[in-house]
């Protein structure tokens, strides 16, 4: 499954690229943009508008779109895996944050001088973004955003 995410709850992304789900950002301008790249491309519209969910190919089921209700992005994620019953866990850590390309294992070796001395020497795994070239590793940021995922989960 893939997105297209409206600006109004682009917090949304985040999550979703993390979760290893491919999520492209409307960063605004004519709804009808946004449901024709829906369409053509496949992806299901995450909106807080409800005028996005009048239009013919979203009433007639040809794009799927939800109407995300809260403004709170955790009560948004909770919405979305729920609605749409996403696995939150298989895909995690296999796109890049940024770009939303898919990223590729590394090992120590490769990214000996591209990680900050500490980082080398507590973690064993790595990935690289092929696009921005950005190196991530299962550090504090990926930690907090796991424990959050899981107190989400649970609510
Ligand atoms: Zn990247």
């Amino acid at each position: 499954m893939k997105f297209i995410v409206d600006f109004n709850s682009g917090k949304l992304v985040n999550w979703l690229r993390m979760m290893g789900y491919d999520s492209a950002l409307f960063t605004g301008g004519d709804d009808s943009r946004m449901v024709k790249i829906a369409l053509n491309e496949g992806r299901t519209i995450l909106t807080r508008d409800n005028q996005v969910m009048t239009f013919g190919v979203v009433t007639g089921g040809r794009v799927k779109a939800v109407y995300i209700k809260s403004e709170d992005p955790e009560t948004q994620i909770k919405q979305v895996v729920e609605v749409l019953h996403l696995d939150t866990r298989s895909g995690l850590f296999s796109l890049c944050m940024e770009c939303n390309r898919p990223l590729q294992g590394r090992t120590k070796e490769q990214v000996t001088g591209r990680v900050p001395p500490h980082v080398f020497q507590t973690q064993e795994q790595y990935f690289e973004c092929p696009s921005c070239q950005r190196i991530y590793w299962k550090g504090t940021h990926w930690e907090n955003m796991m424990h959050k995922l899981e107190k989400i989960e649970k609510q």
